[in-house]
């Protein structure tokens, strides 16, 4: 019986959707510790992270990811129980075997292996999990780094074992993410009756030219690594619901998703200026939900780059695609940032999987990694 398969269903058998770990992490802080790891349990609000580390020298090599998982939807319509991990055509089916419980057992698996032939490796090695990257994700990997900041320890190299694989196991790795802004606007105007506009501030009507220029601003055109930014309007809202009142105010919510040719700054006080010249009275309230972040070449990429190549015979894409995930909050200490991990065809699914026969190759990948790097 493979470690990595067994590990994997000892995972998706505890229940851990969001913020809940249901004792995942003891798990895997129990292998750790068995092969020489300080393992520091951070629980912050309702949330479960750990911190573990292997040595005290650099290069650090940090390997990061979440217990939690997403809710099942209708648990009858899987084809077996969600929980219940099962071995059907290939595939072993459950809850959060492919985002991201494989990628843990096999880092775990991976980690204890690489130990055994090199135990005093030329660095350090980390594990950084949280159960809060699917929910809200501020007690989570957010709060360790910021602990960690404090005291001035850094991450060199950080693998996130996210599923980034597309097709086949290692065809794409994720060296970076867009940024992600949001803003709920609000217009204010003077409410009145329609036969007296004189006398009112239609907040529509002042809105109308901003939301022209708004909509059709190119913000840049992308650069090699990212597509242009995009700006796009989300929520609507303003009226009495009567035929002869304008109304008082206009309530607004927009998102931004942006490259590195942006910074949150920058694209705040263009909006602003925007407003202003238009004459609105107007807040907005910002949600800052992620800035972007790019890993250029760098010997952490070539590494992995190298061992995809190797153990999975592919040369993987180098993509900043896909929505966010716990890299937006370790990339911006200066660590770089790779995301790999299994096929991500079937999470958040009803039915979700991994490949059996990607297993060992995806701790296979972790180890050449290791080895390659300490
Ligand atoms: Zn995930």
């Amino acid at each position: 019986m493979s470690q990595v398969i067994d590990q994997t269903k000892s995972l998706v058998e505890r229940k851990s959707i969001t913020p809940e770990d249901a004792g995942c992490q003891a798990l895997m802080i129990a292998r750790l510790e068995a092969v020489g790891f300080t393992v520091e349990r951070m629980r912050f609000g309702e949330v479960d992270n750990f911190w573990a580390r292997r040595g005290d020298q650099g290069p650090l090599l940090c390997f990061a990811g979440h217990t939690d998982v997403v809710p099942t939807g209708p648990a009858e319509a899987w084809r077996s129980a969600p929980f219940v991990p099962t071995e059907r055509d290939g595939c072993l089916w459950g809850r959060g075997t492919a985002d991201m419980k494989a990628s843990l057992a096999a880092m775990v698996v991976a980690v204890e292996e690489f130990l055994t032939t090199c135990p005093a490796p030329a660095g350090s090695i980390a594990f950084l999990v949280t159960s809060d990257e699917e929910g809200p994700a501020q007690d989570g990997t957010k709060a360790v780094i910021e602990a960690l900041e404090a005291r001035g320890e850094k991450i060199d190299w950080c693998l996130v074992g996210e599923p980034s694989s597309r097709e086949r196991l290692g065809d794409m790795l994720r060296i970076g993410r867009r940024g992600s802004l949001s803003g709920d606007l609000v217009v204010s105007g003077v409410q009145g009756h329609v036969a007296y506009p004189e006398s009112a501030v239609n907040p529509l009507h002042k809105l109308a030219p901003v939301l022209a220029e708004l909509v059709s601003l190119e913000w840049d055109p992308g650069n090699e690594a990212f597509p242009p930014t995009s700006f796009q309007l989300t929520n609507l809202h303003s009226g009495t619901g009567f035929r002869n009142v304008i109304p008082g105010s206009a309530e607004l919510k927009f998102n931004i998703r942006y490259s590195t040719e942006q910074t949150m700054e920058g694209l705040q006080a263009r909006i602003h200026e925007l407003m202003d010249r238009h004459g609105l009275d107007y807040r907005i309230a910002w949600r800052d939900a992620g800035r972007p972040f790019l890993t250029r070449k760098c010997r952490f990429l070539e590494a992995v780059r190298e061992v995809v190549r190797e153990v999975a015979g592919v040369d993987p894409e180098l993509s900043t695609g896909g929505g966010t995930s716990d890299g937006r909050f370790i990339a911006p200490t200066g660590a770089a940032v790779v995301e790999l991990g299994p096929v991500n065809a079937s999470i958040h699914k009803i039915d979700e999987h991994v490949r059996i026969a990607d297993l060992e190759p995806l701790k296979d990948l972790y180890l050449g990694i290791l080895r390659r790097l300490l």
